[in-house]
């Protein structure tokens, strides 16, 4: 029984933009999906590791001429679940991970006291 639950055929999956599920909603691509699903798995971990290896400072703090260990790598362009974009390393910046929850805050809606000021 394990085929019956199939909704989309690869054809139609290809017809259906990501840009058009994106309008729909934004956050869908996330609901009900676990960290590997979404496409934090041991890759990502790995990929993550060497580029924060190879860029260990936090790109935001090093603009104001701080300079902070980075142990976060951000998509600079929201992925949402855009695999292209994903493992673009040209889209990826180093960042310490107040300057990550601020700009994912702000993204996301401005959650908690991020957007103040
Ligand atoms: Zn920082």
């Amino acid at each position: 029984m394990a085929k019956s639950r199939v909704t989309m055929q690869p054809t139609r999956a290809r017809e259906m933009s990501t840009q058009s599920v994106q309008m729909l909603n934004p956050d869908a691509w996330r609901e009900g999906l676990t960290t590997a699903q979404r496409g934090y798995g041991g890759k990502w971990q790995r990929a993550r590791l060497g580029f924060l290896f190879k860029n260990p400072i936090c790109e935001t703090c090093k603009a104001k001429g701080v300079v902070t260990e980075a142990t976060v790598v951000d998509h600079v362009i929201p992925h949402r679940g855009d695999q292209k974009l994903f493992w673009d390393t040209s889209n990826w910046s180093a960042k310490c991970k107040p300057c990550h929850s601020e700009k994912t805050a702000l993204e996301e809606g401005g959650i908690g006291a991020a957007r103040k000021g």
